[in-house]
């Protein structure tokens, strides 16, 4: 029948709209900015970098290669590496980036930078209220602004930020049984 669909969306509206004092189910719409809805485990919006430990200059997984800087297809990435190696969160030797820059208002989140990264060190967050009157340099976020702790992956992805955290103490382990079962005298020999 002509028009049956518009029949059926505005019985299906009316039926919501008087539910909807009956019902508090069937209120789907949120008063938002006073109210918010927690944001889906899959979400994703920009990119942020990922730190072990309380210090996030200390704890940086970033190692600086740029890989992700290569791959990003739009290029919104600006990596400058230190010149010489830093403790990690761990004592161990890395280099870190001097400056990891990313233009927000440039990014399409396509999230091919956290594929890329070998250490899972990129991650995609799900912060999306980031309006700025500042045209000029607003959305351009810097190493300081991107760095936020584990916790805080755990908090926004809770099973793909668990799965890391297997996946890295594992390979953790692996390295230190290689280095316990190597001869004395051949440390460093690599
Ligand atoms: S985020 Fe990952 S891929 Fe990008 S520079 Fe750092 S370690 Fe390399
Ligand atoms: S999400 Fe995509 S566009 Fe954005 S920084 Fe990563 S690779 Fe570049």
């Amino acid at each position: 029948m002509l028009g049956a669909g518009i029949i059926k969306g505005l019985a299906e509206t009316a039926r919501n709209f008087v539910g909807s004092y009956v019902v508090p189910e069937r209120l789907i719409t949120v008063p938002y900015p006073e109210q918010r809805l927690p944001a889906q485990e899959n979400a994703r919006n920009f990119p942020f970098l990922v730190y072990d430990g309380d210090d996030a200059a200390a704890g940086l997984r970033c190692v600086a290669c740029q890989i992700c800087e290569k791959e990003c297809p739009p290029q919104c990435i600006y990596i400058v590496k230190d010149v010489v190696k830093k403790p990690d969160h761990t004592g161990k030797l890395q280099f870190q980036p001097k400056a990891f820059d990313i233009d927000l208002s440039v990014c399409m989140s396509c999230q091919i930078c956290v594929e890329v990264c070998p250490f899972d060190a990129i991650k995609m967050d799900t912060e999306f209220e980031l309006s700025t009157t500042d045209r000029f340099g607003g959305l351009l976020a810097t190493k300081d602004q991107l760095s936020k702790p584990n916790t805080y992956y755990h908090q926004i992805h809770p099973g793909e930020a668990r799965q890391v955290d297997e996946h890295l103490a594992a390979a953790r382990a692996r390295l230190e049984a290689r280095t316990l079962s190597k001869p004395a005298g051949d440390a460093g020999s690599r």
